[in-house]
């Protein structure tokens, strides 16, 4: 089925005279008929829910809907975007171990994997697309354990050459794993070009009314995960769990299934049903919704361009000019490129700020990819410690703006884009 109809009807489907709607299990624990049958489960003999920290039904669902949507072989929800990412990471590296990241990665993962991952013992270590192969290769060695890139890059928006990178991980034996969160996997699907685990913080546009955080992981099912020995959590007897190898008992979905049974049933960042339930109501308009994003941003990023006497530069894959623009066709589905667009007010922060106040419509959060229009300076809120001469160094011009696009009518959004420029004159 074609992605927009697997928004709508993948993951539940209700039998007889049962609920036509996803129905939302608010329970912690299933009751079983035998002491035996629960062992099973205990064993991991049998599939079944035995604890809603480790998995529920309503959750299930909404698990099922996105591992199809995006082409895997098995999904597991978190409580939260960083949530993913940790546990994607965590679940195949361990103390001594080290990664390559792109340095462009969202601040939050930035910090968990070069702040808080190193305090335990994992070492990320950062490329970025300007090094040469050779450099980027020098970076790996024998306790390099996986290669993590962001599809559209929050919010330097740059995108991932997949066609370079994924052929580099895999040269070294190492897998894929891609966050795909500003593209969905309506507009890209990773594992189509190489990735092998992908993440999502579907907090943004998966949710897309800004109502539930959470977050996702993928596993595409493809990576051998015996090769070369590197991941012995996956291909040698887990003690925590009744000496049962991931890799033999069950084959090309051992990843995200030891990510549940060990680590959520360690770590605990659980979804909650509600959430998934909301979740769920967001996927169904996914298809919709992003087309619409993108289409808006598109025609926002033009008019922003056309604006030189009061913007110093525009940052949007979609336009021609960027030097994004062919890995946007490339890898992006019909070239659509998401809804958030950056550009740099000339004047600086004091500009920057000027323009923001002087919005109506759109309105000043801390957050992007929800449906309604919504705008952020970092220089003067999520870096406003900095002076301009740090977030210079930080590759953060002052007068930065991130310009969420939402799904109003684009006229609108474009006037009040006008009226707050024409104030800052
Ligand atoms: N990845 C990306 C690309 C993000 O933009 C975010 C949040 O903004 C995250 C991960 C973290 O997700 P969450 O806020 O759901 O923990």
């Amino acid at each position: 089925m074609e992605r927009a109809t697997l928004c709508v009807q993948a993951g539940y489907k209700p039998g007889n005279g049962e609920a036509r709607v996803l129905p939302i299990y608010q329970s912690t624990t299933y009751k079983y008929n035998s002491a035996a049958e629960l062992a099973a489960l205990f064993d991991l003999e049998s599939p079944g829910h035995m604890y809603t920290r480790i998995s529920n039904p309503t959750v299930e669902c909404v698990e099922k809907k996105v591992a199809e949507l995006e082409g895997g072989v098995g999904a597991m929800m978190t409580s939260s975007g960083q949530a993913a990412s940790f546990i994607s990471v965590f679940n195949i590296a361990s103390a001594g171990d080290n990664f390559i990241m792109m340095g462009n990665l969202y601040g939050g993962t930035t910090n968990l994997f070069l702040v808080t991952m190193k305090r335990m013992g994992i070492e990320a270590r950062v490329v970025d697309e300007s090094m040469s192969d050779e450099e980027i290769l020098s970076r790996f060695d024998d306790r390099t354990r996986l290669f993590f890139g962001e599809t559209i890059a929050n919010p330097s928006l740059t995108v991932f050459d997949f066609d370079r990178f994924a052929p580099l991980a895999h040269s070294k034996g190492v897998p894929l794993i891609i966050d795909n969160t500003f593209a969905t996997p309506i507009l890209c699907r990773p594992f189509e070009h190489g990735a092998d685990i992908v993440v999502h913080s579907s907090t943004k546009y998966m949710d897309g009314h800004a109502v539930v955080v959470g977050g996702m992981i993928v596993d595409g099912g493809t990576f051998d995960w015996t090769k070369g020995g590197k991941y012995p959590e996956l291909t040698e007897p887990d003690e925590s769990y009744h000496g049962v190898v991931y890799t033999k008992a069950f084959g090309n979905a051992a990843y995200i299934t030891k990510a549940r049974t060990q680590l959520m049933r360690d770590l605990g960042a659980t979804p909650q049903p509600m959430t998934a339930f909301l979740l769920n109501l967001g996927l169904e308009t996914l298809d919709l919704r992003i087309r619409r994003h993108s289409e808006n941003a598109m025609k926002v990023a033009e008019y922003l361009e056309s604006r030189k006497d009061l913007i110093e530069s525009v940052s949007y894959p979609g336009l021609p000019g960027s030097p994004e623009h062919e890995k946007a066709l490339k890898y992006l589905d019909g070239g659509l490129c998401s809804g958030v667009v950056s550009f740099s007010m000339k004047g600086g922060r004091d500009a920057a700020m000027k323009f923001m106040d002087s919005l109506s419509l759109a309105s000043i959060v801390v957050h992007v990819a929800d449906a309604r229009t919504s705008v952020l300076n970092p220089a003067s809120t999520t870096h406003r410690q900095l002076s301009d001469e740090m977030l210079r160094e930080a590759g953060i011009d002052p007068g930065f703006v991130r310009f969420s696009v939402g799904i109003e009518d684009v006229g609108d959004i474009i006037e009040d884009i006008q009226g707050a420029l024409e104030k800052c004159r």
